[in-house]
């Protein structure tokens, strides 16, 4: 039996249907879908709990109960009730996706207000995932507590995972974006990166370059993801390329990150070798970009 606790914002996604002015209701957010893909991935032997904070109206209860349908662990759940959950629409334009957001004064922008109730969350844990994205949506000071929060549980033996899903909108300029994802990355035990971001932000002129900048914080085990290109892991050092999957066809790119993580972490949980984590991965990525949507069925 292993727990792993996810971290971060899950938001409702209006999609579009064949219907114009209809849309679907749904849930995803980078590592709610994350915590989904695990959840499936992983037997019923192993616990997945999802760390967010939503309202106490009748959408932040749907949330939840998705949440739980799915099978994930929804006790830590923190519920704030002048707040509500997250949004974004999706309108489609001659088959180009554009996303608008209504999350700036999301409750899950709250989750990291109170230091007990995170430690309480992560007691007991084996893994704690979290991102950048649920960096960026903290307030400065709520930063600091969710990360001396994962520092203490790594010193305890945790292991922490952190994907930096760089998004410069959601901070107020590059550099801070830059300080904040190191310093997260300084509390981690397993970064899982993407080369094509990382080579935008930090200038990184190869996924060596990005293993190396992160492997010098300390961090065990490094994953450079890189589209449809050769992976990268860097382990106390050691840099191996990892063969990627061949698509034919690549219908939807969305969530290829997230469950590429998902796909990796839950052959580590189980106690796979590195190599086979990252073709698991790769596998798991492979089959969800060739269906539309975040969450996808897998087979
Ligand atoms: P992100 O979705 O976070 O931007 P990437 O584009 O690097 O990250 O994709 C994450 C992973 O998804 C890749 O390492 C790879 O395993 C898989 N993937 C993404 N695009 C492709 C592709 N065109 N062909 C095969 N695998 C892909």
């Amino acid at each position: 039996m292993t727990r792993t606790v996810c971290i971060g914002e899950c938001m409702i996604e209006m999609a579009p249907t064949d219907t114009e002015g209809a849309f679907r209701m749904g849930f995803a957010g980078d590592t709610m879908n994350t915590a989904w893909y695990l959840r499936r991935l992983l037997g019923a032997d192993h616990q997945v709990d999802y760390l967010t904070a939503i309202g106490t109206d009748s959408a932040s209860q749907q949330m939840s109960a998705f949440l739980q349908q799915a099978g994930l662990g929804v006790d830590s759940i923190l519920r704030r009730s002048d707040r509500t959950v997250g949004l974004y629409v999706i309108r489609l334009d001659n088959g180009e996706r554009s996303f608008s957001y209504w999350r700036g004064q999301s409750a899950a922008r709250t989750l990291a207000q109170d230091k007990a109730a995170l430690n309480a969350a992560l007691s007991g844990a084996d893994y704690a995932y979290f991102s950048g994205i649920t960096l960026a949506i903290l307030p400065p000071e709520d930063r600091a507590r969710l990360r001396d929060a994962l520092a203490v549980f790594r010193a305890n033996g945790g292991q922490v995972v952190f994907d930096p899903n760089l998004r410069p909108a959601l901070w107020s300029d590059p550099q801070e974006m830059r300080d904040e994802i190191m310093a997260g990355a300084a509390v981690s035990t397993i970064i899982l990166p993407s080369h094509e971001d990382e080579a935008t932000w930090f200038d990184d002129r190869d996924p060596a370059a990005t293993a190396s900048r992160y492997a010098a914080c300390g961090v065990q085990t490094v994953v450079v993801k890189n589209g449809s290109g050769p992976m990268l892991t860097c382990v106390d050092g050691v840099m191996t390329s990892h063969d990627p999957v061949t698509v034919q066809q690549v219908i939807d790119t969305t969530a290829a990150g997230d469950s590429f993580n998902a796909g990796f972490l839950a052959s580590i949980i189980r106690g796979a070798a590195l190599s086979g984590a990252v073709q698991n991965g790769a596998q798991v990525a492979a089959q969800v970009i060739q269906s539309r949507g975040a969450l996808v069925d897998l087979t």
